[in-house]
């Protein structure tokens, strides 16, 4: 059977579309290039330097979202600055909450490409899944995603653009200690009383604690971009969250995840869902283009995996296609052959309109979690979350495609009220 898709990353057919006004947004740049630009802007090197350091400290650590916010910069600066530079945000068309507290966005990049974002809250952590690009070229059958052309990459400001936006909707910049006020998508104007609870603020309290690069998208595809996104997303005076507390996942692209080691050195998911040639060619195509034993070798020399940061493979449990007693046994023993410290998810196959799977039976995935898990390997059944608000990956923008661009703005209008 001719299996459907490209395995090749296509060209990426359009590049970001510069600002009309001409202003650059600073959001996604590291301190060095924004240093750059205020020396080309006209301040001496020493005064770039410092001021680059500041606006850093006012967009990633306090979430300001105007210059005019700025309180440690010249009152006469600030205007300066608001004239060449503009502090973004991805613009929420649509924003779901789930019965079981699953938030959802659908968001816009500036040129008007739709893109997805989830926010999932446990008891003990908050996990943001984040996108990567606007759709994804790699047509896995089982993903919504996959069907979608791709529109573009997502730059890293878009990328860490969708962090700082679920931290405005969550309330979560340092102003009283740990504020949790729902939603303040306009700029915050802080006070003396205000600096002062800052100071004062750990990130113990916080709903957002982890992220995945589990949205649209395949990450390993727009690498630098992903890599420039995340070591913000890392740095001490940026969002400051620990490498250990995000994870990115991969279809398999095997020659750039030596690279995501070394460069970003975040925890390592593999998209695997199946043990077989025969099956994996069919469900995740780049197969085709870098088998099993290249993936699994590629895992077995990933940088930095060990007993105490395991890679995660994800397995989607498709009923009749991947799902046997054999299937669960060979991913034991293929594990055990490369020596990897690993951790299985059994993803319940999350449906969407057209799809040409059906999920496993609950006594089906419970017999092969077992199966798993007696051989020793952590083998959890995933909950799946937010099934009323259409959670599976790439199912809100098609739903936001067929409504009407009237009735999205009137959506988006409702939603910024809710969430302001
Ligand atoms: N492109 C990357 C990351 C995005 S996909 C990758 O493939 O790993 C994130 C995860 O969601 C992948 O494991 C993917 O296989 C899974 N997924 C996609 N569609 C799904 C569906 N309909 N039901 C369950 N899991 C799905
Ligand atoms: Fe792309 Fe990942 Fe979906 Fe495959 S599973 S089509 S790689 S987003």
């Amino acid at each position: 059977m001719p299996i459907p898709g490209h395995i090749d990353p296509v060209p990426v057919p359009r590049e970001v579309t510069a600002r009309e006004d001409g202003r650059v947004d600073l959001i996604g740049l590291p301190r060095k290039q924004i240093a750059e630009l205020f020396e080309t802007a006209g301040l001496d090197a020493k005064a770039a330097k410092l001021r680059a350091k500041q606006v850093f400290h006012w967009l990633y650590h306090r979430g300001v979202t105007e210059f005019e916010a700025m309180t440690d910069i010249a009152k006469t600066m600030r205007p300066w600055l608001a004239e060449r530079f503009v502090i973004g945000r991805p613009e929420v068309v649509e924003a779901q909450v789930s019965t079981d507290g699953t938030r959802k966005w659908l968001l816009c990049t500036a040129d008007k490409q739709d893109f997805e974002m989830v926010f999932i809250p446990d008891a003990d952590r908050g996990t943001l899944c984040v996108s990567s690009q606007v759709g994804c070229t790699l047509n896995c059958r089982f993903c919504h995603t996959g069907t979608m052309r791709l529109v573009r990459n997502l730059t890293p400001g878009e990328i860490v653009g969708q962090v700082m936006l679920a931290r405005d909707a969550l309330g979560e910049w340092p102003r009283g200690a740990n504020d949790t006020r729902t939603g303040t998508m306009a700029g915050l104007d802080f006070d003396d009383e205000d600096e002062e609870a800052a100071s004062a603020y750990t990130p113990d309290g916080r709903l957002l604690t982890n992220i995945v690069m589990m949205g649209m998208g395949e990450p390993l595809y727009n690498f630098d971009n992903v890599r420039d996104a995340l070591k913000i997303v890392m740095d001490g005076d940026g969002l400051a969250l620990s490498k250990r507390r995000i994870t990115l996942s991969t279809s398999g692209v095997v020659p750039m995840m030596a690279r995501a080691g070394e460069e970003i050195g975040v925890n390592l998911a593999v998209s695997l869902h199946a043990v077989t040639k025969e099956v994996r060619d069919e469900i995740v195509p780049i197969n085709r283009k870098f088998g099993l034993e290249e993936l699994l070798q590629a895992c077995a020399d990933y940088p930095g995996a060990s007993n105490a940061r395991r890679i995660t493979f994800e397995y989607v449990m498709l009923k009749d296609k991947n799902d046997s007693d054999d299937d669960a046994r060979e991913l034991v023993r293929l594990i055990k052959q490369y020596r990897l410290p690993a951790k299985v998810n059994l993803i319940p196959f999350n449906p969407w309109p057209g799809a040409p799977y059906e999920c496993s039976t609950p006594e089906r995935i419970k017999r092969f979690a077992e199966i798993v898990f007696d051989a020793g390997i952590s083998a959890p059944v995933r909950t799946p979350r937010g099934r009323d608000i259409d959670a599976a990956c790439g199912q809100l923008k098609t739903a936001a495609e067929r409504k009407s661009r009237a009735e999205l703005d009137r959506l988006a209008e409702e939603k910024q009220a809710a969430l302001g």
